[in-house]
């Protein structure tokens, strides 16, 4: 696995971005399209980031800590000492980033009202702007798809877990997370795009080991409470079983669907 070049430290919180994220910057259309597609691409995943610092800061409210956050070409991911277990606290965290990326709609159409829209008719910045309204309203409106483990998934079973208990809630969740995967992989199949089935694959995956944790993690707990003796995980990491029995450390880590499922003015 390669490591992740750092690119700063912002609210306490190390922001990375892994070497993979260089392949964007060799998609056909960017190429074709020069320095704009580049900063269109740095522009995107700016709003990517500011999507992870809304999980962030609302996690801290909850007294949850994020390690770090790192960038890929297909989304970002954050990494929090815990994952949150009351569905309250869990419900608003998953909620944050979709906020953050439709408050940056309201304030770009606000200022498209007050004048800018009619200003900048015509102009690249007009167009540019126009793009990131709907590259926003895109990362909010696809995080919140109910696959588990994505935004909208996390939702779902935090709304399911007072009904239905934790382990069944997610359970729930996940089945609609893989199944939602496998459709959109098999939509996807058709175009080879390899980031579209590279996230399939990922929500697939991601949401058989998740639900997996929870089974052990809620097991653990009619055993010990919250009393975790000598199970006590790292910060950023908790305990999982795996399929032979045996526990290992595995990160916690929230993901978020990226930009190159979503639309690009060139195509
Ligand atoms: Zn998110």
């Amino acid at each position: 696995m390669l490591a992740s070049w750092k690119l700063g430290r912002v609210a306490g919180i190390d922001v990375f971005v892994h070497p993979t994220f260089l392949l964007v910057f060799l998609f056909p259309d960017v190429l074709r399209n020069g320095l704009l597609a580049v900063l269109f691409v740095l522009a995107v995943f700016g709003c990517v980031l500011l999507h992870e610092f809304g999980h962030a800061l609302m996690a801290r409210r909850f007294g949850i800590e994020t390690e770090d956050i790192t960038l890929y070409p297909i989304g970002g991911v954050a990494r929090l000492r815990r994952l949150p277990r009351a569905p309250g606290a869990e419900l608003l965290i998953a909620l944050a980033g979709p906020a953050v990326n439709f408050a940056i709609v309201g304030a770009l159409l606000l200022l498209g009202g007050m004048g800018l829209a009619d200003e900048l008719a015509g102009t690249a910045t007009g167009f540019f702007l126009e793009q990131m309204v709907v590259v926003n309203l895109f990362l909010g409106l696809f995080n919140l798809i109910p696959a588990f483990p994505l935004d909208g998934g996390r939702v779902l079973r935090a709304l399911l877990s007072g009904w239905l208990g934790r382990v069944r809630a997610t359970h729930v969740a996940a089945t609609i997370g893989r199944t939602l995967a496998i459709l959109f992989g098999l939509t996807v199949l058709s175009t080879w795009n390899l980031l579209h089935l590279a996230l399939a694959a990922f929500v697939y995956f991601a949401a058989r080991a998740e639900e997996l944790q929870v089974v052990h993690e809620e097991r653990r707990r009619r055993y010990d409470g919250d009393n975790q003796g000598i199970w006590v995980a790292p910060p950023g990491y908790r305990w999982v079983q795996r399929n032979d029995g045996v526990w290992q450390l595995a990160p916690n880590v929230v993901v978020h669907g990226g930009p190159y499922v979503g639309p690009s003015p060139w195509r």
